[in-house]
């Protein structure tokens, strides 16, 4: 079994979809493995470490020829070369990129998108939404006190005290979490919000405060896969009272909130930034989803009343060896649980949960529900 890691093609992209270290368990698996020239240079990993691991390293055209599987952390446009019944295993954005999800139908490849990965324990290790929003988490938080004037924790010094900040986290998923965790490393006073009460818990566990509102019809706002809903007008409204309140104290916010298919959910008004002290900052995390915050722009930081307001566009990239790392080793997972060993290549079992939740095209055609059900 022939596998090829693709170099990245598109802007900004630092990651790389192997490591030396997924190489080496693949070569042990009794894979070849065949790196595309130059692939993991923006992520510190240059060609003679993958050959150490046991890799081959050549062209595009090279790599993609013959392969049964094919590593990508972003989907190309197009797969030139590729043989027909070969896996295209990455972060392949079916909903925004339709065109390339007919062009890979048409050459007859299994195009797997790891991101539709269903958020069952069995996955977890395979889940790059879960692995990139823990990094994403942790960055917000330094790229937010990089833009503050402050300090985050509590000083005193011989020429007097400086308070810690009061950091502010809303929506308390994978990235959420990671964020409280940081920020109290840091020394902030930290307060954190979610429509899911299963994270009061959470929250308070990592030493910070819960913020939630309280006896409102349609509290819960959990629903299918632990993802949350939509909430009534009634809660909305309640929220946003208790939010404006804490918002008008805080000095970092952080927001993450995301509604699976759905427009980002707004929780910050205009009035709200212009309530918080000039020199404040506001990390919007959702802002490629169109953002939390009202103003926020997908790649910019924008400063409205005195407020910074940045919006967080794939932050995992900017820490790409960590980034490619763990994002290699969900591919590794993935596969390596499907390998079977007389067939030395891993076996996909049409009636399997994992795999109706992530193959997109197969025998040539797109087979996925949720893409053929929009069509
Ligand atoms: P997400 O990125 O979809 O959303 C981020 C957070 O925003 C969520 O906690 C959500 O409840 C919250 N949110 C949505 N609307 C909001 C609003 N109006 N106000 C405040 N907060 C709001 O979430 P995620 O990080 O992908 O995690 C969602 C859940 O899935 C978590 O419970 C997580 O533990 C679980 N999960 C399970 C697996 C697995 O079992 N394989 C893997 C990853 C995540």
């Amino acid at each position: 079994t022939k596998i090829a890691v693709l170099k990245e093609t598109a802007p900004g992209e630092t990651r790389c979809a192997a490591i030396p270290e997924t190489v080496k368990k693949f070569v042990a698996l009794g894979a070849q493995v065949a790196v595309e020239q130059g692939a993991g240079a923006s992520a510190s990993i240059g060609d003679a470490d993958f050959e150490t691991a046991g890799a081959t390293v050549g062209s595009r055209q090279d790599v993609i020829a013959g392969a049964d599987i094919i590593l990508c952390v972003q989907g190309p446009d197009g797969i030139e070369g590729a043989q027909a019944g070969a896996l295209l295993v990455g972060g392949l954005d079916p909903v925004r990129r339709a065109d390339s999800i007919e062009a890979y139908a048409k050459t007859g490849i299994d195009a797997l998108a790891m991101e539709w990965m269903p958020r069952i324990t069995r996955a977890q290790s395979m889940d790059i939404l879960s692995s990139q929003s823990n990094l994403a988490g942790y960055k917000a938080v330094i790229d937010g006190a990089a833009a503050y004037g402050r300090a985050f924790p509590m000083m005193m010094t011989a020429a007097g005290t400086v308070s810690p900040a009061k950091l502010f986290v809303m929506g308390v998923g994978v990235a959420g979490l990671q964020a409280i965790a940081t920020a109290r490393r840091l020394g902030a006073q930290v307060s954190a919000t979610d429509v899911r009460s299963a994270t009061k818990e959470q929250i308070l566990s990592l030493g910070a405060k819960p913020i939630f509102v309280e006896n409102v019809a349609g509290i819960e706002g959990e629903g299918a896969g632990g993802y949350a809903t939509e909430m009534s007008d009634e809660y909305q409204k309640a929220q946003a009272e208790l939010v404006s309140g804490h918002i008008a104290k805080q000095d970092i916010v952080i927001t993450t909130a995301l509604i699976p298919g759905k427009p980002a959910p707004k929780l910050i008004s205009d009035a709200q930034i212009a309530s918080m002290r000039p020199g404040s900052v506001i990390v919007d995390l959702a802002a490629e989803a169109g953002g939390n915050v009202e103003g926020t722009v997908a790649g910019e930081s924008v400063e409205k009343h005195g407020v910074t307001i940045v919006g967080a566009s794939n932050l995992a990239r900017s820490l790409s060896a960590d980034a490619s790392a763990l994002f290699a080793r969900n591919l590794f997972n993935f596969l390596s649980a499907f390998w079977d060993k007389d067939a030395g290549r891993p076996l996909l079992p049409d009636d399997d949960e994992i795999v109706k939740g992530i193959r997109l095209t197969h025998g040539g055609k797109i087979v996925h529900e949720r893409l053929t059900a929009a069509a």
